[in-house]
């Protein structure tokens, strides 16, 4: 949360921005994330900075993977990434594990 706020008061700065006023993220199923203490974390580092008091969205991703054998991406239903074609085991997850800055609105 710490690094994704950075990024936003990097941005926000470039535009000469004097508050942020939403952030949207988005955030992978496997990334250990919790919405709810991502929430209260937003309200923890946003204090005293461009972004208090700023609204978050926060989109969640499904896990995907990529099967090699099939080159054809899936969702797996279960932590084991187990392609739903072959069988075989998958050790190339696509997405689900990411925490990125989509977009920040701004006010000048
Ligand atoms: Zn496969």
């Amino acid at each position: 949360m710490q690094s994704t706020l950075e990024i936003a008061l990097e941005r926000a700065a470039r535009e000469h921005a004097r508050r942020i006023t939403a952030l949207h993220l988005r955030i992978g199923a496997l990334s250990g994330v919790v919405k709810e203490a991502l929430e209260f974390a937003f309200d923890v580092v946003t204090a005293d900075t461009l972004a208090q008091g700023a609204s978050l969205t926060i989109d969640t991703v499904p896990v995907v993977c990529y099967c090699q054998k099939c080159q054809s991406e899936f969702q797996p239903p279960d932590p084991f990434y187990e392609c739903p074609n072959c069988g075989q085991l998958s050790h190339q997850l696509l997405r689900g594990n990411e925490m990125d800055l989509l977009s920040i609105e701004i006010q000048t």
